[in-house]
């Protein structure tokens, strides 16, 4: 899809609104600090792309084009999970949120769980963080509806709290089912909890930011929650290590 002219000036907008937030001065600077790791450019295969694929599952690197019943099955993915009653979240939701955006989008983002302004709306990423997420998708070039956005658990836990252990063991195969057959190039993980399931470490999240992990064969960028630079709103830093991450999905990309 050609994109309007209204459209360029409105992500441009965005795109200046985010870079002066994440600070221009780095901004500036960014092809020369352009990270080793993220060299190999578009079709590449991560560079840190060490670890074994998960649980023996087959490999999803090497775009195929998706086929119409895989089309109609992620359909079907979220069909089942408007009406799923795996886990008690489904008790408190008023909306459950499968996710919005391309079904075969090349990039994904990976939050932990609806809020309440998802779980009232039932669409992912629509609250404070969300439009935080919203401008840094704009950033990187990317129309919202290019992307796919979705969560750990697609129901709203009370008070926002983390997802339990078995809350999220019963929802990953939706997950893991939408990532098949969307089949992104680069996956985002956005925060501790789906950066605990798909690029595992002891470290925090400061430390395990910024360096691809492999999942099947997808190289995963893990990054901080846009609610913890939300929650941190004067620290420039955040937004700066945020922005150097997703500068690196946007070379594997070729979309810098
Ligand atoms: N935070 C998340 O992790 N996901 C959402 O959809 C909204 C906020
Ligand atoms: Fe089903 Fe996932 Fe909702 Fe639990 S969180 S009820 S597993 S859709």
């Amino acid at each position: 899809m050609k994109k309007s002219a209204a459209d360029i000036r409105e992500d441009l907008k965005t795109h200046v609104e985010f870079l002066a937030e994440a600070g221009a001065g780095f901004v500036a600077r960014g092809p020369e600090r352009r990270p080793a790791a993220a060299a190999p450019g578009p079709g590449a295969p991560a560079a840190s792309a060490a670890a074994p694929p998960a649980c023996g599952l087959p490999s999803l690197a090497g775009r195929r084009a998706q086929t119409g019943a895989e089309r109609k099955a992620l359909e079907e993915i979220d069909r089942r999970v408007l009406v799923c009653t795996l886990c008690d979240l489904h008790k408190f939701r008023t909306h459950a949120v499968p996710g919005e955006g391309n079904r075969s989008a090349e990039l994904m983002f990976i939050g932990e769980g609806p809020g309440r302004d998802e779980d009232a709306q039932g669409r992912p990423f629509v609250g404070r963080a969300g439009q935080l997420l919203r401008k840094i998708i704009a950033a990187m070039t990317f129309r919202e509806d290019e992307v796919y956005i979705t969560n750990m658990v697609k129901c709203r836990p009370p008070e926002n709290r983390v997802p339990h252990h078995e809350e999220m063991e019963a929802c990953l195969p939706y997950l893991i089912g939408q990532i098949e057959l969307i089949r992104p190039r680069v996956i985002v993980t956005l925060g501790r909890t789906p950066t605990d399931t798909f690029v595992p470490g002891r470290e925090g999240m400061t430390a395990r930011r910024g360096r691809f992990g492999d999942y099947r064969g997808i190289p995963v960028m893990p990054t901080f929650h846009p609610s913890y630079l939300v929650r941190n709103e004067g620290n420039r830093e955040l937004k700066r290590m945020v922005w150097e991450d997703m500068q690196k999905v946007m070379v594997l990309l070729g979309r810098r």
